[in-house]
């Protein structure tokens, strides 16, 4: 077998990559039964090895600290570390995906509900009474049996990166690798709950009041759930209309919405397909998947723009970057593309252009807009802050479930379960990889209003400009990076508070 180069590293991870997303776009849209992961980790089993994570761990050591060839280093290392580390808990997660499809969960009522459909069964009871007894059903499960899979899972993984010894610790090596700095980020976190707490203190208890009819102090996360689920404006989102209005408004700002052919809209019904809508890179740039089922409503039309982001994002990229500037790098970056198109949401010009809401019935809508992102913020800062307690191993993990509870506790204001302490976690800080994409789409919408005005979403020139300014980059740079070469400079959440009040108000 040929030695393993750098070349080599890329054209063959390339190829996996390019493999395993095919699988997983033929099965999540129905084509296909089953994916078969395991067939493709085999093939490529020469760039997933001890070898290849040696190489990468090395070219990371030895290039400059301000090279490209650091940069090029440190996302193939992160992503030598991430596929490398699924592969020994590749058995638990099986294991976790059975019980999951087995576990059901008994209501009080007598009904019997699959475990996955609980949190969407939940929000749906209106109920009270019954809404608290199927949660409190729900919590025993996960108690006795989901939470111990999930703590094993996460201790392994914790002592799996350790063993790597890229720094003294998980946290440690995480910010080695990536480059983000947790405390900077949980710095910025706990100012985020502090400024807006007022905010939250005027809000929450008018929220409650009207839409339950009950006190702060009774308010539990299942309420939460009931409250998001409203759905008292899905007339407004008909999904017959859906793909043709919001391919308009792309084509409005000045792209093409299929990118010369490279987007692939994936909207025909078929058995097996996922009902919710999905982005499925397989070739970058020539080969994206964007796949759809049209139920309409608010949350399939956030959906959708959300996952159009991330199509346009890889659809735009250029094709002569290596592949880890196409398919690598800091997934805030993308995430914020997406956002950037799923808050337009959020964004009374849009709203009246594009959905059926009117002018009378907008101004509700903004400010329920607004309490939801209040509510989403405060509560991803708190699982954040959280997350970097459990894996800093400072925390015994005996203790962390009441840590657990009063950090979601006292951030959202609904009182949170212990027995969801392990289950309530993103894997390798993806949540920090969200608060940061929160930051730079708030940061982009301010810069796009100020080039190209308030309306930038139906403007000729934004399109143009979110090409050549920010997609066609892949993802090379850093949110960091683009935040300051936008202008936006560094990132934080200031521009989000400024949002947020602006939507109370409206
Ligand atoms: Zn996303």
């Amino acid at each position: 077998m040929r030695a393993l180069s750098l070349q080599r590293l890329r054209a063959e991870g390339q190829a996996f990559m390019e493999a395993i997303s095919r699988e997983g776009y033929l099965a999540l849209a129905g084509h296909k039964k089953a994916a078969e992961f395991q067939r493709v980790y085999k093939q490529y089993e020469g760039i997933l090895g001890a070898e290849a994570l040696e190489l990468a761990l090395e070219m990371f050591r030895s290039a400059d600290e301000q090279s490209d060839d650091k940069r090029s280093a440190r996302w193939l290392l992160e992503w030598e570390i991430e596929s490398q580390a699924s592969r020994p808990l590749a058995a638990l997660d099986e294991r976790e995906i059975a019980w999951e499809n087995a576990a059901v969960v008994h209501s009080p009522d007598g009904r019997v509900i699959q475990y996955q459909a609980a949190p969407i069964e939940i929000a749906n009871t209106r109920d009270r009474k019954l809404r608290l007894a199927l949660d409190a059903a729900r919590v025993e499960l996960v108690e006795k049996e989901h939470a111990p899979i999930r703590r094993e899972r996460l201790h392994r993984e914790k002592e799996y990166i350790e063993s790597l010894g890229v720094a003294d610790d998980y946290n440690s090596s995480f910010e080695a690798v990536t480059g983000i700095s947790l405390a900077t980020l949980a710095d910025s976190c706990e100012r985020f709950l502090r400024d807006s707490q007022s905010m939250w203190d005027d809000t929450l208890p008018r929220v409650l009041k009207k839409s339950l009819g009950i006190k702060s102090s009774q308010a539990k996360r299942s309420d939460a759930m009931a409250i998001f689920r409203a759905s008292q404006y899905d007339d407004a989102f008909p999904g017959n209309q859906m793909e043709s209005v919001i391919r308009r408004h792309v084509s409005e700002m000045g792209i093409d919405p299929a990118a010369k052919g490279r987007i692939i809209f994936d909207v025909g019904d078929r058995e097996g397909k996922r009902s919710r809508a999905f982005c499925s890179p397989v070739r970058v740039p020539e080969e994206v998947y964007l796949v759809l089922r049209p139920h309409g409503g608010q949350s399939d039309y956030t959906t959708f723009l959300h996952e159009l982001g991330h199509a346009l994002h890889f659809a735009y990229a250029e094709g002569d970057l290596p592949f880890e500037f196409r398919w690598l790098g800091d997934n805030s970056v993308t995430e914020s593309y997406a956002m950037l198109f799923d808050h337009r949401m959020q964004d009374r010009g849009w709203l009246l252009r594009y959905a059926q809401l009117g002018t009378n019935r907008v101004a509700e809508f903004l400010r329920a807009a607004g309490f939801e992102e209040l509510h989403f913020l405060r509560r991803y800062c708190a699982k954040f802050l959280y997350e970097r307690a459990l894996y800093s191993g400072e925390v015994p993990w005996e203790q962390l479930p009441d840590l657990y509870v009063s950090l979601l506790s006292n951030a959202t204001g609904f009182e949170y379960d212990a027995a969801d302490a392990f289950v309530d976690v993103d894997p390798r800080f993806y949540s920090a990889r969200y608060l940061r994409a929160w930051q730079l789409q708030s940061v982009l919408n301010e810069q796009l209003t100020a080039r190209f005005d308030i309306d930038w979403f139906r403007n000729p020139g934004t399109g143009p400009w979110l090409v050549s300014e920010l997609f066609s980059h892949g993802q090379r740079d850093t949110a960091e990076e683009i935040s300051a070469r936008v202008g936006g400079g560094s990132l934080s959440f200031k521009p989000l508070v400024r949002k947020i009040e602006a939507l109370l108000e409206a």
